[in-house]
């Protein structure tokens, strides 16, 4: 069944309602599929198999930065020297959490003075639409947010060096390959811009929420990540970029490597503070990551290739269903069609997102909540919608799809006729 079977809208709702689904697609969470290929980290190390090089692991070897074998593989990830690079824990929202929490309480490397002692609250950029945990990390914290538009290119970078002429604006917080949730990756010339921006702070820091680097969906047509890092090494802001990402995606969702990389000073500077609050991270586990991704057919881009071929038919998946339910693109509703990430994003016509979701949710289909794409989860316009095709199987992606274009047709008929 599709939105363009010639029932009416609400017929055809009314249909979907009877078949009582229960499907969710608003965790943005890999399959089980996707954690079976990264199995072999459970016994990747067998019993007396604890030594990396000449360290113990079961002890506290290396302090705070992390086993050179990890910070190199992250290294290469980020494209950096291990000598830029700290392997943590688990989550990188943590570490964007510690960083955060550092500048408030003691600055960064070139502040003036914690942000916290500022003449008024320390403010930062974050995209729109974005990545509803950013904002809550941040206005927890006590930051005020001031949103730029994240355009197929990158963050709006008009706007962004407007705002950065206010120097209680901090910094900008962003995912700037394949973007939560639109999918978007900055451009190289953006990314110089950015990196090269005269900010009024002179500590202005660019927090990358790198997420989704390796993250692609197909072999050949792929977005190109930047190396912020470097670039702001070559625009004399060497201290500029701080860089996170994790294998969450990768291998397992809570019990991968949180990682993030800046300057050699910076990277001395947040160990320093770091090494207060923890004697070092879990270096079993980074051992087992480093074991795993070396022995993995490809290594870590083989590992990316088998999940690509396990989330590429659900993202098309969803496109052809919008396409089957909606018509072209335009008519109900558009959406995004990225080459890599979790997300697919799709913006109604009509300011119906919150109404197509109430009734998604009633008819037995779990989206992200209205809003959660904007601060505060109040959407201005009311248009957006985040999915999350990753984490069910491709044909509970296909109903989940069907049933949420029929809820986009009869939000927008609904719509129109309210208002004429
Ligand atoms: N950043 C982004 C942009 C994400 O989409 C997610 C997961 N949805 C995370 C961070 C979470 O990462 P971690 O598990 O490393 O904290």
């Amino acid at each position: 069944m599709t939105a363009r079977d010639d029932l009416p809208a609400q017929q055809q709702y009314d249909a979907l309602k009877a078949r009582h689904l229960k499907l969710n697609m608003q965790r943005g969470q890999p399959s089980d599929a996707d954690f079976d290929l990264s199995n072999g980290l459970l016994d990747v190390l067998r019993r007396g198999d604890y030594m990396a090089g000449n360290l113990d692991t079961r002890n506290y070897p290396g302090g705070v930065h992390g086993l050179p074998e990890a910070r190199e593989l992250f290294g290469q990830y980020l494209d950096v020297p291990a000598a830029q690079v700290i392997v943590w824990n688990n989550a990188s929202l943590e570490l964007q959490g510690f960083v955060l929490t550092a500048a408030l309480l003691h600055g960064l490397r070139g502040s003036p003075q914690p942000w916290v002692r500022l003449s008024g609250k320390p403010k930062m950029i974050v995209t729109v639409p974005g990545y509803d945990r950013h904002f809550l990390l941040l206005e927890t914290l006590g930051y005020d947010l001031v949103t730029v538009e994240m355009q197929d290119d990158g963050p709006d970078l008009d706007a962004v060096e407007r705002l950065a002429q206010d120097e209680l604006v901090k910094g900008i917080l962003f995912v700037p390959t394949y973007s939560n949730p639109s999918g978007e990756t900055i451009s190289e010339d953006k990314a110089r811009r950015l990196s090269q921006l005269k900010a009024a702070a002179p500590d202005f820091t660019i927090f990358a929420d790198d997420a989704y680097r390796v993250h692609h969906l197909f072999e050949q047509n792929r977005d190109v990540p930047v190396n912020l890092i470097k670039l702001c090494a070559e625009a004399g802001h060497p201290d500029r970029a701080i860089v996170f990402a994790s294998t969450s995606k990768i291998t397992f969702g809570g019990a991968g490597l949180g990682f993030f990389a800046s300057s050699e000073a910076n990277v001395a500077y947040l160990a320093k503070l770091l090494g207060v609050q923890s004697i070092g991270p879990n270096k079993i586990e980074q051992l087992r990551h480093v074991r795993f991704l070396s022995q993995y057919p490809g290594g870590l881009g083989g590992l990316m290739k088998d999940h690509a071929k396990l989330l590429a038919p659900k993202f098309q998946a969803v496109y052809d269903a919008l396409a089957a339910g909606l018509g072209a693109a335009g008519e109900y509703a558009t959406w995004k069609t990225p080459k890599g990430g979790y997300f697919v994003s799709v913006d109604t016509v009509l300011p119906v997102a919150d109404r197509v979701i109430a009734l998604a949710e009633a008819a037995g289909v779990s989206l992200t909540p209205a809003g959660a794409t904007y601060p505060g989860g109040v959407d201005p316009h009311n248009t957006n919608i985040r999915l999350s095709p990753s984490r069910p199987p491709v044909e509970e992606v296909r109903e989940a799809m069907q049933a949420v274009a029929v809820c986009i047709k009869l939000a927008s008929e609904e719509y129109r006729t309210a208002h004429g």
